[in-house]
């Protein structure tokens, strides 16, 4: 018997999860991610305003699971050896005889500066951050936009030269 291995709990994992489960309907089937949760990222924009709290984002995903029967593991991947035979997570290993990798997109946070940004892609943590701080603000939030960094990162590279573009409060 085959013994699969896909990391992420979104919706490409839980894509493959499904398709899987129909191709190779006795296969073993091992989903990885940090909980046994799918978070909605699309209505991430309606937390800030409250129009949203995060429990609406987040689906208990053990009954879907046990219903496809696949087994859970709780744990983040670190490492992937072998050629992808084994999977290395904080909470053990997992040795398969496939693997697909779903573990989303990650924020390259290189330009000057951006690296005290927080964008609602992020997830829930990042934008209950913002809701946070635009409470304590009066609801004014600050943002530059991707402009003004590539300005930046541009008078880096010049050595000092100043562009015009200005921060925009919304
Ligand atoms: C505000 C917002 C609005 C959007 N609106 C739309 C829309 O209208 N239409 C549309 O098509 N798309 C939309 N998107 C994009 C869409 O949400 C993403 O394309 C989609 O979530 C990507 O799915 P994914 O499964 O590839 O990755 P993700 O949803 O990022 O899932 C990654 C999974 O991997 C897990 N994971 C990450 N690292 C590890 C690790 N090391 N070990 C184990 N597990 C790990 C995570 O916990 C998560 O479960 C929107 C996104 C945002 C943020």
């Amino acid at each position: 018997m085959s013994r699969i291995a896909v990391v992420g709990a979104g919706f490409a994992a839980l894509t493959a999860v499904r398709e899987l489960r129909k191709q190779m309907p006795g296969a073993e089937i091992i989903l990885v991610a940090p909980k046994a949760e799918f978070v909605y990222y699309p209505s991430l924009i309606w937390l800030p305003s409250g129009i949203r709290k995060a429990d609406d984002l987040v689906i208990d995903l053990r009954l879907l699971l046990s219903r496809l029967k696949v087994t859970f593991h709780a744990g983040r991947v670190t490492n992937v050896t072998e050629g992808g035979r084994r999977v290395i997570t904080d909470q053990g290993e997992i040795e398969n005889d496939g693997l697909i990798i779903a573990s989303g997109g990650r924020f390259i946070k290189k330009l000057p500066g951006i690296e005290h940004a927080l964008t609602i892609c992020e997830g829930i943590a990042s934008t209950e951050q913002i809701s946070g701080q635009a409470a304590q603000s009066d609801g004014k939030v600050w943002h530059r936009d991707a402009s003004w960094l590539q300005a930046k990162a541009f008078r880096t590279r010049q050595g000092g030269h100043r562009g015009g573009v200005n921060s925009t409060p919304t």
